[in-house]
């Protein structure tokens, strides 16, 4: 065979996300862009904020190119890593170090290298609770592990334990969590993560294993009316945490992110020498050079959350009113909503001849649902609301 067939079928085939969101722009040229409502992608819309821009022409006067621009170690600035380190500990009373981060090129690298770090044999397993992230399987497949799903709770969006107790086996190398999540907007309580941080306890100890979570947070901050985000490694040891800048300062062009491997974590420094290995491996070679500098003035900061929630608002009580069933996120920038009839591909379809972009929610292991991403204009939202209601009577 002249090339990977499975690389093929990953390169020839876009994503629904991605096919919908071309849609959108082929059918703006048709019928008008204030005629097409595309809630199909999670590109932020808030303004990243100021003092990004300020430092990075700050950085452009001040560094010389070579400074700037040149390669940097490949776990990243130390600088960078220790303005990590410090922001967390005030923030969460933890007590990192520079050593247990890795400047990674965004969270899709940080759970690459993570998936390709751990898995040490084709057996190995690692679970996701839908509704999940789809590329999670293109990742974890790509490491060379199988990925299980366990199937969502639909009433709270938590975990359903039941089920995550009965995959668990031998091979269970790690559960994936998503918190806030993509695409349900919900955020795990303090009792599911020491729910499921008791469980994972209990299973290591029955099959002498050591099972981690793989914490993927680049919505962390992104939450609305205060809501606390638990922050895992205070809960579980084994917890390795896979962060992205990409939606937090608005910059998922710019590729920046880091993994975390806290000393509590089993064999911590082989742990981490083996993501500095995938890394290598994977051809990373260092994270931006630039963004890793400019992250030492902005960790923390964010772009206008406020934002986020107003949209959040209209969208939930304007759905709401007009009769569909949503899901109320209390984070990051999707409405998850139960689809009308019994066919998720129908109702997507004739919301698309409406006009109407939304993902439907099989591909993120949730069938029944669809994902509206609200990081979009406020305007756009309230134009939507006359096709949303034509589509909710066309199953009337
Ligand atoms: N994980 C989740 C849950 C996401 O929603 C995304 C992006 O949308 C990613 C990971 C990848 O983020 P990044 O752009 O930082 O690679």
């Amino acid at each position: 065979m002249l090339f990977n067939e499975k690389m093929y079928e990953l390169g020839s085939k876009r994503s629904v996300i991605r096919d919908l969101f071309e849609y959108g722009k082929e059918q703006s040229k048709i019928v008008g862009a204030e005629n097409v409502f595309d809630f199909s992608i999670g590109n932020p819309t808030v303004e990243a904020p100021e003092i990004v821009n300020k430092t990075i022409v700050e950085l452009t006067y001040k560094k010389s190119s070579m400074e700037l621009h040149g390669y940097t170690s490949a776990q990243g600035d130390e600088e960078t890593r220790q303005a990590i380190a410090m922001y967390l500990n005030k923030k969460y009373d933890t007590n990192f170090k520079s050593d247990n981060f890795y400047m990674t090129v965004g969270a899709a690298a940080s759970l690459t290298i993570c998936f390709n770090a751990l898995t040490s044999s084709k057996e190995d397993e690692f679970i996701a609770i839908a509704p999940f992230f789809p590329e999670y399987k293109v990742f974890v497949e790509g490491a060379g592990a199988k990925l299980e799903v366990v199937s969502a709770d639909e009433v709270n969006f938590q975990i359903n334990f039941d089920e995550l107790e009965k995959k668990i086996n031998k091979n269970t190398k790690g559960i994936i969590i998503n918190s806030p999540n993509n695409p349900s907007g919900a955020v795990y309580t303090k009792e599911t993560i020491q729910k499921l941080s008791d469980l994972l306890m209990k299973k290591s100890n029955e099959f002498d294993t050591e099972i981690f979570i793989i914490s993927d947070e680049p919505y962390r901050e992104i939450v609305y009316d205060g809501v606390e985000v638990p922050y895992v490694t205070k809960y579980y040891k084994n917890t390795i945490v896979c962060y992205s800048y990409s939606k937090s300062l608005s910059l998922p062009g710019e590729r920046i992110g880091y993994i975390l491997v806290p000393d509590e974590v089993v064999e911590s420094k082989k742990i981490y020498a083996a993501i500095c290995g995938a890394g290598r491996s994977l051809g990373f070679v260092c994270a931006p050079s630039m963004f890793q500098k400019v992250l030492v003035k902005c960790v923390g900061k964010t772009g206008d959350i406020e934002i986020y929630k107003k949209n959040r608002d209209l969208l939930y009580q304007g759905l709401m009113e007009l009769g569909y069933k949503c899901y109320k996120p209390q984070g990051a920038f999707y409405l998850f909503v139960k689809i009308l009839g019994d066919d998720e591909e129908e109702f997507c379809k004739r919301a698309k001849e409406l006009n109407l972009l939304v993902v439907g929610a099989t591909g993120f292991g949730c069938p029944g649902w669809v994902r509206i991403s609200y990081c979009v204009d406020e305007y756009m939202i309230n134009r939507s609301f006359g096709a949303f209601k034509k589509l909710k009577e066309s199953f009337e």
